[in-house]
């Protein structure tokens, strides 16, 4: 009997998010973000970081951020994938506001597999990735040394260039303190 694989044989990518909140319970924020990420039908859960923290990056009159990066696979194109984290970040009001200002929840594709992107609405490896303490910290935990940031080499090299700036290490969720 012949098998028909059709409905499986969409390519599947490594994919790294990074997952930012400084309002409304940020912590539960990042969780709530993660279930809903994980329940996508073309994503499969592999890696989640620890929690961080570390003061604003644009305007300082905001409260600190807890940031976290996920790893999964996934089975979506990459305009599919940002379209699905653009509806999370709504469901969870996200509202506009000034340039790198506070909100509830900020919903990054980090690295897609070794695919370099540059569209108008998506670039990727995201842009400032490599100057980030907050993203490649917990990118390195789940990611590790040999991780490739396409264009720029090895992760556990590049890291050693950006000082932690701030960040600390919380816990599992964030909530523990
Ligand atoms: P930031 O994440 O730099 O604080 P925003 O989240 O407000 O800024 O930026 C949203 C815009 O960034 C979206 O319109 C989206 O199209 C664009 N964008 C470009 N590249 C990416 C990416 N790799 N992941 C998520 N959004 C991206
Ligand atoms: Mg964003």
């Amino acid at each position: 009997m012949t098998q028909t694989i059709s409905e499986n044989s969409a390519q599947t990518e490594t994919v790294y998010i990074g997952l930012g909140s400084n309002l409304s319970e940020p912590g539960q924020q990042l969780q709530n973000a993660r279930l809903s990420i994980a329940k996508l039908a073309g994503i499969e859960e592999t890696g989640y970081s620890s929690v961080y923290t570390s003061p604003p990056m644009g305007p300082q009159d905001q409260p600190d951020y807890l940031n976290s990066v996920m790893a999964v696979n996934c089975t979506f194109s990459a305009q599919q994938l940002l379209k699905q984290l653009q509806d999370i970040e709504i469901q969870q009001g996200r509202i506009k506001t000034r340039r790198w200002g506070e909100r509830t929840v900020d919903l990054d594709i980090l690295l897609f597999g070794q695919q370099h992107i540059n569209q108008t609405d998506l670039t990727i490896p995201h842009t400032g990735l490599t100057e980030r303490a907050f993203v490649l910290y917990p990118l390195h935990e789940i990611g590790g040394d040999e991780l490739i940031i396409p264009g720029y080499g090895k992760l556990g090299q590049l890291m050693q260039t950006v000082p932690l700036n701030g960040l600390t290490r919380l816990g599992e969720t964030g909530n523990e303190n």
